[in-house]
Formats: C-alpha cells, structure tokens, sequence
C-alpha cells in the first residue's frame, strides 16, 4: 500500500502550539486490538488515508505517530504494523510490551511522501526483545523474561492465528 500526502495537519481552535491530538481523533481499530484489511468506515473518516493515527517502531517497537521518527531510536519511522490480512493495533503493541507511547501534537504537519507498512516478523520482534531486557546479567533469567514475553504477546495474536514458536 502506498499513499501520497503532503502537508496533512489537524488545527484545534485553541491550541497554543503544542496540543496532544485528542482521543477521538485518534483512529485505531475499535476494539483496540486489530482489524481485518483496513479500518473501519467510521474510523476512517478520522484520517487522510484511513491509516490509524500510530505506528510502531521496527527497531524498539515503541508506538508514535505514524510516519514520524522515533524520538527514541532516531533511525526509522513509526510504521503501520500488519499481519496476515490485519493491521494491528500500534498502541495495543506498546501497551502489551510495556513500551512507551509517543502522544500525536494536533499542529503537526506530517510528510508522508511514502507510506510504507511493515509486516509483523518474529524475527525482527525477537530481537527487540533480545536487546531491551539485555540488561539482565543472570542469563536464565534473562532467557526466561523474553521468553515470558514472547508467549504473552504472540498468546494475544494466537486468535487471528499468530503462532508461538516455542
Ligand atoms: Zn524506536
């Protein structure tokens, strides 16, 4: 999927410069977990696209606004996340992980010149976790912790078939 937009920006009437959006501005699959092909009509009518409002980062899969930098790894932009025939919900993937959350500003003017999706991968999810609980020095538990979240987070996606491989 591709789009082409230029200079998309949701102005409020009293925003001083830097306003989060608000919450029912934000378009997410409604029951905030996924949605089959893309959103919904109603959700739709929030976006340029009907893209969800967030992404998530590839490399620390932190959520933000879709098509921005993330502030944290400055590498990649938060991208829309698929699997299979669903777009999952970026925010819910931040929320199971634990992982922050990058609030959209309502003034912000968003390039998307290109708006690519990525495609959930257990490999490139695996070694995400590998590198955020690297920290932990006992390697049993180090093990046992990304394995703890691993099952968690696929056990979640088990409905719209993702696998656990372990
Ligand atoms: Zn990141």
């Amino acid at each position: 999927m591709r789009y082409i937009i230029r200079d998309y920006c949701k102005k409020y009437p009293n925003d001083q410069g830097d306003q989060n959006i608000n919450e029912e501005d934000v378009a997410r699959p409604t029951n905030h977990k996924w949605v089959k092909d893309r959103l919904e009509a109603e959700e739709k009518r929030k976006t340029v696209v009907g893209f969800p409002t967030y992404g998530t980062c590839s490399i620390c899969w932190n959520s933000g606004p879709a098509y921005k930098k993330c502030i944290k790894c400055g590498v990649v932009e938060y991208q829309v996340v698929n699997f299979r025939d669903y777009i999952l919900d970026s925010q819910k993937i931040a929320e199971l992980l634990g992982n922050n959350h990058e609030v959209a500003k309502a003034n912000r003017l968003q390039h998307w010149l290109h708006t690519e999706t990525m495609n959930y991968r257990d490999d490139l999810f695996t070694l995400m976790l590998e590198v955020k609980h690297k920290h932990i020095k006992d390697e049993q538990e180090r093990k046992r912790t990304i394995m703890r979240e691993y099952r968690d987070f696929t056990t979640f996606y088990n409905e719209i078939g993702m696998p656990s491989y372990v």
